[in-house]
């Protein structure tokens, strides 16, 4: 494939007009306007065995989670409250029952714990690899959902919590590195990532606040969505990031480094936000990492690094 995915991404785009009133590709979810004062959130992802996942790694009961959670967070990144998911499944033949059984369990741990329905999807044999969709609803009160286009000049940048434990986890699964109780952690925070939709509600309750996202790339790809779909800058304290002991220690131990995790990992699926400077919203537990700034030569802009190339997680 000669195009990149966000080209890819664009050309499709084109071909189809959004009806008005709507929201329709470029964001965390489509936003389509209901009768009653609501509007209806709408997300799907794909995850691919041997590009996002390794069988022989992961568990089918964190994998299970995971492909709840990943959509889970899109509905949390616009501030939107989960309705119900679609799950299909596309099973190579001779898969064994046992692991299926172990998604399923996966699955519906986390959507008991945040109260989200499983609805329907759809079964297939694969003569491939595996491969499951989920689609997920949400919901939001009419023109509340928080969309990438909505930061302002002077805004604050926020993150809701630490970031670059997934990508770390990520790090001791494909180098087999040798797991104590910190590297665990990790490896934990990269299957069972815990979408931030209680947060992403209250937020989205909050006038000043603009701009929200999940965080799936990586904060130096995801925040150069929000540039772009706003027309503005950013200007970015690497020293704010804020950064687990787990982190730390494993990059002590390792060699790794914190910030460019932090930055360049990705699948952490906390949220970045932007808000007006006016509002303060440590007491959320938010951490405050940078600012909005007018539309510049380059779309952020690193304090406190001599390191200027961040750049997130790209498919292909
Ligand atoms: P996220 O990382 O938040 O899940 P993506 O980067 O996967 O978002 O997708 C970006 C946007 O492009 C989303 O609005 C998504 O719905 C849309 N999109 C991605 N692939 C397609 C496709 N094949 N057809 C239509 N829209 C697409
Ligand atoms: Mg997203």
């Amino acid at each position: 494939m000669k195009k990149g995915e966000f080209e890819l991404i664009d050309t499709i785009r084109e071909m189809f007009p959004v009806p008005e009133g709507s929201l329709g590709i470029g964001d965390d979810c489509a936003v389509i306007p209901q009768k009653g004062g609501m509007d209806t959130l709408v997300s799907t992802d794909m995850l691919i065995e041997g590009s996002h996942f390794l069988l022989s790694d992961v568990s089918a009961e964190d994998l299970g989670w995971k492909s709840a959670a990943v959509n889970i967070s899109d509905i949390a990144g616009m501030g939107g409250r989960p309705v119900a998911t679609f799950l299909s499944f596309a099973i190579p033949r001779g898969t064994d029952d046992s692991f299926i059984d172990g998604f399923m369990k996966g699955y519906r741990e986390i959507s008991s714990k945040y109260g989200i329905p499983l609805l329907g999807g759809d079964t297939v044999a694969s003569d491939n690899t595996m491969c499951i969709n989920v689609a997920i609803l949400g919901e939001a009160p009419a023109g509340k959902a928080r969309l990438r286009s909505m930061a302002d000049t002077g805004d604050t940048i926020y993150v809701s919590g630490p970031l670059g434990d997934s990508g770390a986890g990520l790090k001791v699964i494909l180098e087999g590195i040798e797991r104590g109780a910190t590297e665990n952690a990790l490896v934990h925070r990269h299957y069972r990532p815990e979408p931030r939709v209680e947060l992403g509600m209250k937020l989205s309750g909050i006038d000043g606040v603009h701009a929200m996202m999940d965080i799936s790339d990586g904060v130096a790809s995801d925040l150069e969505h929000i540039l772009a779909a706003s027309g503005v800058s950013a200007e970015i304290d690497v020293r704010k990031l804020p950064l687990s002991e787990d982190l730390k220690k494993a990059c002590g131990l390792h060699g790794w480094d914190a910030v460019r995790l932090a930055l360049e990992g990705g699948e952490d699926y906390e949220l970045l936000i932007t808000a007006d400077p006016s509002l303060d919203l440590s007491p959320f537990g938010l951490t405050s990492i940078g600012r909005i700034k007018e539309k510049g030569a380059e779309p952020i802009n690193w304090i406190g690094t001599t390191s200027m190339d961040y750049k997130g997680y790209h498919q292909f």
